[in-house]
């Protein structure tokens, strides 16, 4: 799954978009495959039928990301905080900081992504209809090889293919869609969420086996490209609805805390001007860190220095350097990479890949001060703890 090593594309409405470069081979393969079916529908027009391709790519791309924004769009109107929207090889992903904090909530939001798509294929279909016939657009809807023209051909295969997005996100497969809108109905019916998520959860493990065993089947038929995507498909499934449920797990005694609660509030931090001599010898030395936190004047954080940043300078050159010139430095992105806000619910460190990274995350605060820092070691220990609370 892609996680914060996706490359950025741009922010919509402040909601950074990335794509995984696993969604580029998608987009390749659409294409390829888009190129010949055009090839089959215009004859002879070789030139049109590869731009026709590119075209629909792209809008299927686009739909993707709608279908993303409105899960997104849909969160934030509840109050929960948006990391980004992902695309990778199987479609769309949109992070969120946080769980939901009720059944409607959870509906809400996972039903605004189907909608969208539901929209966007009714609209492709209405407006293809109206440029042919309802019946004709149904054929070419249908991938069917009817005479239309070149407009037409793309709106049927995007209402073909947002279509076909609909009904695998509609799969009653936790953390599909369907799966999540399954859990809210069990979470509001039964007032449990954890009861909820491992019912979706099992759910998705079954139809994540189903569609590996489907798979194979169709390998064994001799449809080598088709039985593979189904193999594919199935297995991360059945991977990510288990992982969602040990997550679910997990976050119970996490409920209701935030960064606040469980950073050091005394981070080590190495001013920037601090000449690379001292820093070995106040910080490397003292503590034995492989790295440190760097801040300026007003104590914002402005990157990591790794021991090895100081090892690479000769000693003789080390009182002459400063920390801020030989640093990791970054833009926005970077920090963002290796800090959380303080005010930021503690389920949203299990997202952070700094944490496995750097085995810790530094909290700042809105200015971008750096508050605190939080160690896997302090988050291993928060956990033994509530283990033992929970087991007496
Ligand atoms: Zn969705």
């Amino acid at each position: 799954m892609p996680g914060g090593g996706s490359i950025e594309l741009g922010r919509i409405a402040g909601i950074r978009v990335g794509v995984d470069a696993s969604w580029f081979l998608v987009l390749f393969l659409i294409t390829w495959s888009l190129t010949s079916y055009y090839g089959q529908l215009f004859p002879g027009r070789d030139t049109i039928a590869f731009l026709l391709a590119c075209i629909s790519a792209l809008l299927f791309f686009t739909s993707v990301l709608l279908h993303e924004l409105g899960h997104a769009l849909l969160a934030r109107r509840n109050g929960i905080g948006i990391l980004g929207v992902d695309l990778w090889l199987f479609g769309g992903i949109a992070r969120f900081d946080r769980e939901a904090p009720s059944a409607g909530v959870e509906f809400r939001v996972s039903a605004a992504g189907p909608l969208v798509t539901a929209l966007i294929a009714a609209a492709c279909f209405g407006a293809g209809a109206l440029l042919t016939t309802p019946e004709e657009m149904l054929h070419a809807t249908f991938l069917e090889r009817v005479d239309v023209s070149e407009l037409t051909a793309v709106l049927a295969y995007l209402a073909f293919v947002n279509a076909l997005l609909l009904a695998f996100n509609l799969l009653p497969a936790f953390p599909l869609d369907g799966g999540r809108i399954l859990r809210a109905a069990v979470w509001r019916l039964t007032g449990d969420r954890d009861r909820a998520t491992r019912f979706a959860a099992g759910l998705g493990r079954l139809v994540g086996l189903a569609l590996v065993a489907f798979g194979i089947a169709r390998l064994v038929a001799g449809s080598l490209i088709g039985g593979a995507w189904l193999l594919f498909i199935g297995y991360f499934l059945y991977r990510a609805a288990r992982d969602e449920a040990l997550r679910a797990r997990f976050g119970e005694p996490f409920a209701g805390l935030t960064v606040r609660d469980v950073m050091d509030h005394e981070p080590v931090a190495i001013p920037e001007p601090t000449p690379l001599d001292r820093a070995f010898e106040d910080f490397f030395l003292r503590y034995g860190w492989p790295w440190f936190p760097v801040i300026d004047a007003e104590g914002r954080l402005t990157g990591l220095v790794p021991r090895k940043a100081i090892d690479d300078v000769a000693h003789e050159r080390r009182h002459e350097l400063r920390v801020a010139e030989v640093m990791a430095k970054g833009g926005r992105e970077a920090i963002e990479a290796i800090s959380v806000p303080t005010d930021a619910p503690l389920e949203r460190l299990l997202a952070s890949s700094a944490l496995v990274r750097l085995g810790a995350v530094m909290a700042v605060d809105e200015e971008g001060h750096l508050r605190g820092v939080v160690t896997t070691t302090a988050l291993r220990r928060l956990l033994r703890r509530d283990g033992a609370a929970l087991a007496t």
